[in-house]
């Protein structure tokens, strides 16, 4: 037999994004959920000259197109 008791389950939500290019928040659009953004996390191997490094960055959509331009990419993308 089980008896089972009442508990309150604790999760944590981002309250806010930022985004790590320009400083703007993200919008919110309810608890927990934001408008849709560009979420990095690498760690850089061996093989090259960032070994072990990890690199974690939040990027606005507006400064996503920024970046993709910047680098020549923004020709390459599938719609
Ligand atoms: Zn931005």
């Amino acid at each position: 037999m089980v008896k089972t008791k009442s508990v309150v389950d604790v999760k944590e939500i981002p309250e806010k994004i930022i985004c790590d290019a320009c400083g703007r928040e993200i919008e919110k659009i309810n608890d927990g959920i934001f408008a849709d953004y560009y979420k990095i996390e690498k760690t850089w191997g061996y093989f090259s000259e960032k070994d072990g490094r990890q690199d974690s960055f939040d990027i606005c959509e507006k400064c996503y197109d920024k970046m993709l331009k910047a680098i020549g990419l923004q020709n390459k993308i599938s719609e």
